[in-house]
């Protein structure tokens, strides 16, 4: 852990506006934070333009202020911080660590996913191909606050895999693991969905030689017909004026059993009892992903 405050962060991607999953995120990362007397910084991991909504980055932000969830200093935008992404590639780049690779997707697809190799000794030019970060036979393992133990060999579970795209764009794994550093994060509080990539991402702060944060992976929030809530799955936007109720349900979701008067309180008092009660106990006596409250 870097300094001596604690930093945790909300990381958004802007593809659509907060819905009650991405929310819990937000809020359990908040409370966190808060009740560590840390801060809380919020980041717009907007570095993937194809799948970017316009307008989201704002009307998160605005919801995120809505619901009382204000965060320390200004907001950073990944789309500012290409030049760092270059300088941390380039730095793996010397270290004989990358290498690029012609591979298209309909071949990964046929490998199961997990890259085997081919390019690494072709030494194609950089052009037009995608960088990839080589991995070795060890295997990574962190202890998770919420899900315990987790291991990985990501040589055999997950291969080399991208930096850089073909289109140039950045990978999210380095792009979160550059900021995550920059930013001095020291807890990270996020959705399972993102759990196997953190060996990943602490396999490149290795590799970066950066400090590792503590991890802690939440359940999912799943609709009626158990997938996670995304906008892919079409999850509603939460609605205007109904602030407390959202903040109140997603404590209940998150198993802090809030009293069932709290929710015709003022979102400040209910953010208050959310910092003042915030335990993990409960999650990591049951970490299954629940459907979320109907409505959501
Ligand atoms: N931007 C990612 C998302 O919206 C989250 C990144 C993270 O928390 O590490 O799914």
């Amino acid at each position: 852990m870097s300094g001596l405050t604690s930093v945790g962060r909300f990381a958004p991607s802007p593809t659509g506006p907060l819905h009650f999953g991405s929310l819990v995120s937000a809020l359990a990362s908040f409370l966190d934070a808060r009740q560590r007397n840390g801060q809380w910084l919020v980041r717009i991991e907007d570095i993937d333009p194809p799948r970017e909504v316009p307008g989201a980055s704002d009307q998160i932000l605005r919801q995120l202020e809505s619901h009382g969830l204000c965060w320390d200093g200004s907001v950073l935008y990944q789309s500012t911080r290409l030049d760092s992404y270059k300088v941390a590639l380039d730095s793996l780049i010397d270290s004989g660590l990358v290498y690029q690779c012609q591979c298209n997707r309909q071949r990964i697809v046929s490998l199961g996913g997990i890259y085997d190799g081919l390019c690494s000794n072709l030494k194609l030019p950089s052009e037009g191909q995608a960088a990839r970060l080589r991995v070795n036979n060890a295997s990574i393992s962190f202890n998770d606050q919420i899900v315990g133990q987790y291991h990985q060999r990501l040589k055999t579970d997950i291969g080399d895999f991208v930096l850089q795209r073909r289109d140039a764009l950045y990978s999210y794994q380095l792009a979160v693991v550059v900021d995550d550093e920059y930013q001095s994060i020291s807890h990270i509080m996020r959705g399972s969905d993102l759990l196997d990539s953190t060996p990943r991402q602490i396999y490149l702060q290795q590799c970066l030689g950066m400090q590792q944060p503590e991890y802690t992976h939440l359940p999912l929030a799943l609709n009626a017909e158990g997938q996670k809530l995304s906008k892919q799955n079409l999850a509603a936007g939460l609605r205007e004026g109904d602030e407390a109720r959202h903040l109140w349900s997603a404590l209940h979701w998150l198993q802090q059993s809030p009293p069932e008067e709290l929710q015709k309180q003022s979102i400040d008092r209910i953010l208050d009892w959310g910092i003042e009660h915030w335990s993990l106990e409960g999650l990591a006596q049951n970490n299954q992903n629940t459907i979320a409250p109907e409505g959501y």
